[in-house]
């Protein structure tokens, strides 16, 4: 019997992990949708098929609704943000924070009007303001909106309030968890819909499930994160002032890794410190089991991280994201363009293409400051001789004798270097925001699809 593995008709479909074929991550990015609707519904399912509290009419209803509807996506949040893997796959972790940013934003909305309405219909339902007169369950309702839109302003305007992003994860922590329980003690205390056991019961699985997402994020994880620790094998400088950590691990590597993806990174910290930052690995898996973490000094903590001396320990929470030709099977080839440090995740996945001798083209437009500061460029130039990679250099000061492309990566440049033959080929963007801005547009004007057309912006919104 022949014991090779059987080869489907359709290369592509080899070259793809099942998990990461698109029907699959359809269906997963389905459910998960399906699920976070019912979620949200379930509160009114309830309401609606068992026995029914008596009205107060159309307007409080809608308000008591406008309550519950807060509630249910504020609980929904706990599990976005929880880097459950099982919920990030299918969208990526960037589309997660930014789908709990505008959902956040519409909890609040609903809250607010929910009081609104009841302030201005209901005025005296609502009793004094004074938290030393009114009822407890009434100021615990309040705590929750005044958290919940502290929560907001405190992450809209972070930037503008100067609060580092270390102090702001813990305050964000503590609202969230503040507001959560104060709006349970408002729902259960204020008891107009908690007279059954079902609706009971959602309640208490409400607050079982939020509980169980922080417990498993800051208490679990860390906790096998510290019988798994890494330590740093190398520390090397490369040009443009990026420093590449090699780490290897002491117990389990990286599970279900894929190229392009990144990992939470904690070096010389508890496990359970809440100072981590993202990092792409820009190795590729085939590579494994150590891992590469190529570091831009730019602030504290990444100016820290660049310094970090051979034998230090390192606990990494990944993989996350889906910037990755392993969603790409199909593609015939592919356009990879960076700037400056968003070579990272692009050089992750050219390593893969290498380590599987996959011959597919791939042209790549690399923008930076300076000849001097392309970094990686050597094992880019040596890339060339082992797969089909083209490379167009993009310099914002060239040197004198510089014969190539100069400036931003702008429409012409990508005129020149991208052809008809290209237009339906996968384009991975990766750099500064406004660089991806500005690059997508110019694709999108030279007849890209918006569906071709992925980007990683190192931000987490
Ligand atoms: C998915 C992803 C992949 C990344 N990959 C790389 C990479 O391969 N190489 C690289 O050099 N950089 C990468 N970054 C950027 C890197 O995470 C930031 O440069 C670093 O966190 C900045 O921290 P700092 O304290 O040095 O700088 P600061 O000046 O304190 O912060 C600069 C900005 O970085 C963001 N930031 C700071 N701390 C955090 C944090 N704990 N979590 C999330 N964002 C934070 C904030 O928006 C902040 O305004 C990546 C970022 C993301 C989101």
């Amino acid at each position: 019997m022949d014991a090779s593995p059987q080869k489907s008709a359709d290369p592509a479909k080899d070259r793809q992990p099942l998990h990461d074929r698109p029907t699959a991550v359809w269906a997963h990015g389905t459910a998960i949708l399906a699920i976070a609707i019912l979620g949200v519904a379930a509160p009114f399912i309830i309401l609606i098929t068992g026995p029914r509290p008596p009205s107060g009419g159309l307007i409080w209803d809608f308000s008591m609704g406008l309550g519950f509807g807060a509630l249910a996506i504020i609980a929904l949040q706990f599990a976005m943000t929880g880097r459950l893997r099982w919920i990030t796959h299918p969208f990526g972790a960037d589309i997660i924070y930014l789908a709990h940013r505008y959902m956040s934003w519409g909890a609040v909305a609903l809250m607010l009007s929910h009081f609104a309405l009841l302030y201005v219909f209901h005025q005296p339902a609502l009793g004094v303001l004074n938290p030393l007169e009114a009822r407890w369950e009434l100021t615990a309702g309040r705590v929750a909106m005044g958290s919940f839109v502290l929560l907001i302003v405190t992450s809209e305007f972070r930037k503008r309030l100067h609060l580092r992003h270390e102090w702001w994860r813990g305050l964000h922590l503590a609202l969230a968890l503040a507001g959560m329980a104060a709006a349970v003690a408002h729902v259960l205390g204020v008891g107009n819909l908690t007279d059954t056991n079902a609706k009971r019961l959602l309640w208490l699985g409400v607050t079982v499930g939020f509980i169980g997402v922080l417990v498993y994020t800051h208490v679990l994880r860390p906790w096998w994160q510290s019988r798994n620790p890494w330590h740093v094998v190398s520390n090397t400088a490369q040009r443009g002032g990026v420093h590449t950590l090699e780490l290897a691990p002491t117990g389990r590597g990286l599970h279900h890794w894929k190229p392009g993806q990144f990992a939470w990174l904690k070096i010389e910290r508890s496990p359970y410190s809440l100072i981590e930052h993202p990092f792409t690995i820009s190795t590729a898996p085939e590579k494994g089991p150590n891992i590469a973490f190529s570091i831009k000094p730019l602030g504290d903590h990444s100016s820290d991280l660049a310094k970090t001396p051979v034998g230090a320990r390192a606990y990494v929470d990944g993989p996350y994201g889906a910037f990755s030709i392993d969603r790409m099977a199909e593609a015939d080839g592919f356009v990879m363009i960076a700037g400056g440090v968003g070579i990272t995740p692009i050089l992750s996945n050219l390593h893969a293409l290498e380590a599987r001798g996959d011959t597919r083209p791939v042209i790549l437009i690399y923008g930076n400051p300076s000849w001097d500061e392309v970094s990686f460029r050597d094992e880019l130039a040596a890339m060339q001789d082992r797969i089909d990679l083209t490379i167009v250099h993009v310099l914002d000061d060239p040197p004198d004798d510089w014969d190539g492309e100069s400036g931003h990566i702008d429409d012409a440049v990508l005129k020149r270097h991208l052809s008809d033959q290209t237009r339906d080929w996968p384009h991975l963007l990766c750099g500064p925001a406004p660089m991806i801005a500005a690059v997508t547009d110019a694709l999108q004007d030279l007849g890209v699809a918006e569906h071709h057309i992925d980007n990683e912006i190192f931000e987490l919104v």
